[in-house]
């Protein structure tokens, strides 16, 4: 069976959003990315959204009690119950722990690995014209995925968990071969 509790994993720019959008769809499972929900936030000018827009925009995180309170509440909620697909959660081996406490003994099912040159990144970033995507913030942006976020991809692989996808090429391609690397 199609594995449900799913993880999209890779740096800024990796085309993580756009295919976790295309697959969740044809699984029928939620998108869950914490970066749209403190997006909507900011938008919104809540509380939250106030307290974050400078730490996105600067490319830092946001601390790990906020984020994991958010999405705690997100997978929570009824929709989630049959699966979901997390984009840009976990991000911090201490996200990655509350996650593991979260979802309990069942725990992930898979999680996909989204592989692209820097060169490549910087380019797609710069291009995609979005509040946090100004240069120095897109090089504090990946420098911040290589020291926080890419440890987990070896705890994610020592369970086995691990699917490497090549993020390069046509959006319809990734997604086919990450939905036949999911049934696989
Ligand atoms: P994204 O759209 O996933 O690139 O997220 C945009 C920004 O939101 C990030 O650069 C962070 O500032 C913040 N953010 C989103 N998810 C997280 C997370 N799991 N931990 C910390 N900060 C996050």
């Amino acid at each position: 069976m199609t594995p449900r509790r799913i993880l999209f994993l890779g740096p800024p720019g990796a085309g993580k959003g756009t295919q976790a959008a295309r697959v969740a769809e044809r699984l029928a499972i939620p998108h869950v990315s914490t970066g749209d929900m403190f997006r909507d936030h900011v938008e919104r000018g809540t509380e939250l959204g106030r307290r974050v827009k400078a730490i996105m925009e600067s490319g830092e995180y946001v601390p790990d009690d906020i984020v994991i309170a958010m999405l705690n509440q997100r997978i929570a909620e009824s929709d989630a119950q049959k699966g979901f697909i997390l984009d840009g959660f976990p991000r911090t081996v201490a996200q990655a722990e509350a996650l593991d406490t979260e979802l309990g003994s069942a725990g992930l099912d898979a999680v996909v690995l989204f592989e692209v040159e820097r060169e490549e990144l910087v380019s797609r970033l710069l291009g995609r014209g979005r509040a946090d995507d100004t240069e120095a913030t897109v090089r504090n942006r990946l420098e911040v995925y290589e020291e926080q976020t890419a440890p987990l991809v070896d705890l994610y692989r020592r369970r086995g968990l691990l699917v490497v996808a090549n993020g390069a090429g046509e959006i319809d391609a990734i997604t086919d071969r990450v939905l036949e690397a999911l049934e696989a």
